[in-house]
């Protein structure tokens, strides 16, 4: 099934009990309507990909769960909390709606905002609960600081799950792998002080953030570059997850990085991202790590390109995740 310790699963199926449960995905609609419908933002992205996902044969590998809002408490763990009850209330000044850049503003945007950080959050409750691989088809809201957004982030997920790990699943050695394109400074900076995290962002240096944070571990590319180099800095951070012996991984799996991609400048293939996927899978499966999985970004046009690599990401995930459960059960 796997080829060495950084091998490359090939995703085969292998044989599938019964018993085995689908992996759990958390989605709501507000994703897509929760956002005005005039933004630049390529709001139908997660409509389309949870159509895509659940008209095709591999619909019974995930199941769609419907989560609920965040509550100010969970949100304060890492967020300023004046930041918090501003953007609630909606009464976020010009500037700052203008440097998370979903406009124009729509009331329905902060209930989708919480549902966000509340799906996120309950698949973190799920992986710390059962293991295996869980996640969100959203979020990845690596550029959110504590007391801002930025970059189409308000609240940061991945930095509010990571703590909660700590503080509430019993998690000691929490590590960050962001793959997206652009640089998880809001992350780096939100857990550069927290014990117990780690850090790794791989992206294009030529990208948004224009003035970079500092990760644990910032792996970057030059524009242009395509499979090769991606894939090179990618195992690195494998090499470098391996050292670090993590408990759980909170993976930023933007898409971005593909060619095709309006934002990113660099060359990857299709191919070539779902062999990244397929390699951090391969980690997890030979660990039987849990690992909540966030969907980052991805703004190919057209967007059935950034489409195309979601449906692997997560239709491999669940795949991933089978053999997760697989290995668990046949040890009990
Ligand atoms: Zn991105």
């Amino acid at each position: 099934m796997t080829k060495g310790i950084l091998g490359v699963w090939d995703g085969e199926m292998g044989e599938i009990d019964s018993s085995q449960i689908p992996m759990k995905i958390w989605y709501h609609d507000l994703y897509t309507t929760g956002i005005h419908r005039d933004s630049r933002f390529p709001r139908e992205r997660y409509e389309m990909l949870k159509d895509r996902i659940q008209s095709s044969q591999s619909s019974g590998l995930i199941d769609f769960i419907s989560p609920e809002c965040a509550t100010e408490e969970d949100l304060l763990i890492s967020h300023d909390p004046g930041f918090i009850r501003r953007f609630i209330d909606g009464a976020l000044e010009e500037k700052e709606i203008n440097r998370i850049g979903l406009k124009p503003w729509t009331d329905l945007f902060v209930e989708r905002t919480l549902r966000i950080m509340g799906g996120s959050l309950s698949a973190l409750e799920h992986v710390c609960e059962f293991g295996g691989i869980s996640g969100n088809m959203a979020g990845g809201t690596h550029h959110s600081h504590a007391g801002f957004g930025s970059g189409y982030c308000v609240f940061n997920d991945i930095a509010v799950c990571a703590k909660n790990a700590i503080e509430s699943h019993g998690c000691s050695r929490v590590a960050v792998l962001d793959l997206d394109v652009h640089q998880g400074d809001g992350t780096a900076t939100m857990l550069e002080d927290i014990d117990g995290t780690l850090t790794i962002s791989v992206h294009c240096k030529d990208n948004f953030p224009f003035r970079k944070a500092v990760s644990d571990y910032d792996l970057p590319l030059d524009s242009g570059d395509g499979d090769t180099r991606y894939l090179e800095k990618v195992r690195e951070s494998l090499v470098i997850l391996e050292e670090y012996e993590p408990d759980l991984i909170l993976f930023q799996a933007g898409v971005d990085a593909l060619e095709k991609d309006g934002l990113g400048k660099l060359k990857v293939t299709r191919t070539g991202m779902r062999t990244r996927n397929r390699m951090v899978f391969s980690f997890l499966i030979e660990r039987k790590l849990p690992c909540v999985l966030f969907m980052g970004g991805g703004y190919s046009k057209p967007i059935s390109h950034t489409i195309d690599a979601f449906y692997d990401l997560f239709i491999d995930g669940a795949i991933a995740d089978r053999h997760i459960q697989k290995i668990k059960t046949s040890r009990c």
